[in-house]
């Protein structure tokens, strides 16, 4: 199955348009990059830029037997990538914003499994960066991270990884976008390599358990994921989440639990670049293989 022309700017928009969707089906959606391809050169000038059409995500899909209350499980699958990237900075943007004299454009060449920075080859690592379903109320802009996920940028949001993301909304109302063919922790300069996309998921619909923000696996570890304005405030978020995880499946209190953590758990930045940060705790799975 596959979502191709719908996008959206919001998460929570366009619900009466949405596609359904079955459970455990691959479904892939092709998402565009950041810029919505607006940025077709390095002579691209940036004060051009229709910021009312960045961060557009695919979707969204209705997902059958979803309902407000349950987790959605998020298995991705592949991500296949196009063949350039772009990156750009902007002054007064990311964290040597206030440095940048002047906006540049880079066009990133992705060959044979390699970003070409220069003469710098970089391992393709793709991701997700723009992920989630509807939120509880409002609809929110695709470029801000939330319980709902969203803007999130976590660098382990990749082939092999599962997201677990709160159901506000009756089928969820899944969508994602803004791929990045290899991005560092943080995304300082608030652009990975932007690229479009294919990416394929397997949604499956977990009963009987709720959860308040993203939770997130992979071969290694488990994650809790928190946004916020106030970066401590998400740190402390994610920090009480995996807290709360470590305390039910190991029967630890909370000091026990804290310990475990700051002995071996990893405060991970996703992004400090977006008006809300997104953080991330995690723990080996040899520590707790559960996350829900
Ligand atoms: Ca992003
Ligand atoms: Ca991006």
């Amino acid at each position: 199955m596959i979502i191709d022309n719908q996008i959206l700017y919001a998460m929570g928009d366009n619900r009466e348009t949405a596609i359904r969707v079955p459970q455990n089906q691959a479904v892939t959606f092709h998402t565009r990059d950041c810029f919505n391809g607006q940025i077709t050169s390095e002579d691209y000038v940036m004060d051009g830029l229709d910021w009312n059409h960045i961060n557009p995500a695919t979707g969204p899909v209705y997902v059958e037997g979803a309902r407000a209350g349950d987790v959605l499980k998020v298995e991705i699958l592949e991500i296949e990538l196009e063949e350039e990237g772009t990156m750009c900075c902007l002054p007064d943007n990311g964290v040597l914003g206030r440095d940048i004299r002047e906006s540049s454009v880079k066009k990133i060449p992705v060959k044979n499994g390699y970003c070409l920075f220069h003469d710098k080859k970089l391992p393709l690592k793709p991701m997700i960066g723009v992920i989630g379903v509807a939120p509880e109320g409002e609809p929110v802009p695709c470029g801000t991270p939330g319980n709902h996920g969203g803007n999130m940028d976590n660098t382990r949001i990749a082939p092999g990884s599962t997201l677990y993301l709160p159901v506000f909304q009756d089928g969820a109302y899944f969508a994602c976008g803004d791929v990045h063919a290899c991005m560092g922790d943080g995304e300082i300069m608030v652009s990975g390599v932007e690229i479009g996309a294919k990416v394929t998921v397997k949604f499956e619909v977990v009963k009987g358990v709720t959860i308040d923000s993203p939770r997130l696996e992979d071969g290694e570890y488990i994650y809790t994921i928190a946004s916020d304005k106030d970066l401590e405030k998400a740190v402390y978020q994610a920090t009480k989440a995996m807290c709360e995880v470590l305390e039910k499946h190991l029967g630890y209190s909370l000091n026990e639990a804290g310990m475990l953590m700051s002995a071996c758990g990893t405060l991970q930045f996703c992004q400090v670049v977006d008006p809300e940060r997104t953080v991330s705790m995690a723990v080996p799975k040899t520590v707790c293989d559960k996350i829900l």
